[in-house]
């Protein structure tokens, strides 16, 4: 088995914690790859021999970005809907429909190749581990397909049939599909369960009438809660012991309580908040009360069609009082333990080598320099792409 000696990092976030502070910062840094995995982590003036070597140039170097929420099985396109939105009229969650009409008419060839263009713009911005949810399809054979061609994409799949009650339908026969056959079709090809709990989509006993079904069959929860108002889906999500509950964004005293108490994780989508014209979710007052915090893109066609890891760092800082080691440390080890995974979201032995190379010498340039492209380069595995 070969090994490749990366040297000369400027700046390495290990997000190790017996390295100190949040990111576990190594200055003057090299890292050793094998097999895949990262060997070993440390000065460069320590690094040991390797088969190959490979020149950072001095670069900024972290865990390739996890991003835990995704709705990449789509097809059609919303923007007029958007410029609508921006001229004045409000978000509702009903837009959804739009684009499930879109998705049912699409081949799964069309639908394919569109998920892999986007999921190609995802990785050109440094995001190497992403979760993907059908919710587009709203039948039980368009859930079916939407989550196998996710599958071929990422084994973190993740069946939201109840995205919202499609036209014509009645609520609770529409519950009963999602939770009898049409949880069985998704069940080959999905590793999570999720709704949409919010006002015009589905209610805190629907929610959770779902996800207990799920959990029945052999899935894991998440949930989309607390977005567009106040909601009972947070407090859910916690009583539950979900791993993580996204959104987030109008929360109670009740519902930190309930995550900090839980150790429900709050994946906040700063995206959506941009792309909607709302007010953002209080990181601070999460972090403060001791909830761990993820941050994701949530890139949908609807709320927000923003693929950009970075951008949502930069939002989390400017808008959300989340300082730059905060965001990155939500981009990475939180993105990870949001999806349950201990081989990702950090640099450290055994774990996978996935890298993301900055042009830039720290990390804090992902908030400081908003809009430019600082992905120099990109690891999979151990090797650049
Ligand atoms: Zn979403």
């Amino acid at each position: 088995m070969s090994s490749t000696l990366i040297h000369h990092i400027g700046e390495l976030v290990t997000n190790d914690p017996q390295r100190g502070g949040l990111l576990g910062i190594v200055e003057d840094a090299a890292l050793v790859v094998e097999g895949g995995t990262v060997a070993w982590v440390g000065a460069a003036a320590d690094a040991p021999p390797a088969d190959e070597a490979y020149d950072a140039g001095g670069r900024a170097v972290l865990p390739g970005f996890v991003d835990s929420h995704s709705h990449l099985v789509f097809a059609g396109d919303r923007a007029a809907e958007f410029a609508a939105r921006m001229a004045g009229e409000s978000y509702a969650a009903g837009g959804i429909r739009t684009t499930v009409a879109a998705t049912r008419e699409a081949t799964d060839e069309q639908l394919t190749s569109h998920v892999a263009r986007l999921v190609q713009e995802m990785h050109r911005q440094g995001t190497t581990t992403l979760e993907i949810k059908s919710g587009y399809g709203l039948t039980t054979r368009d859930e079916a397909r939407s989550l196998a061609i996710a599958r071929q994409f990422t084994d973190e799949t993740t069946f939201l049939g109840a995205h919202v009650v499609p036209e014509g339908t009645d609520p609770a026969a529409y519950v009963e599909l999602v939770t009898g056959s049409m949880l069985e079709a998704a069940l080959p090809h999905a590793r999570w369960i999720d709704a949409f709990c919010e006002r015009g989509a589905f209610d805190g006993d629907q929610a959770r009438a779902v996800l207990e079904a799920g959990r029945t069959a052999g899935l894991r929860g998440r949930l989309h809660a607390n977005q567009l108002g106040p909601g009972p889906g947070v407090r859910l999500a916690a009583e539950l012991g979900l791993l993580a509950v996204d959104h987030c964004t109008y929360l109670e005293d009740a519902d930190v309580d309930a995550l900090r108490d839980s150790g429900t994780i709050a994946t906040l989508l700063p995206g959506v908040e941009f792309s909607t014209r709302q007010p953002y979710p209080d990181a601070r007052r999460l972090l403060d009360a001791g909830v761990r915090v993820a941050l994701a893109s949530d890139c949908n066609p609807g709320s927000c069609f923003t693929s950009s890891i970075p951008l949502c760092i930069a939002l989390a800082v400017r808008e959300m009082g989340m300082t730059p080691a905060e965001a990155v440390h939500a981009v990475t080890q939180r993105g990870a333990e949001a999806l349950g995974r201990d081989d990702v979201g950090a640099l450290v032995p055994g774990h996978r080598a996935d890298l993301v190379l900055l042009d830039a010498p720290t990390h804090v340039h992902l908030a400081y320099r908003p809009g430019v492209p600082l992905v120099a380069g990109v690891w999979l595995a151990g090797r650049p792409t």
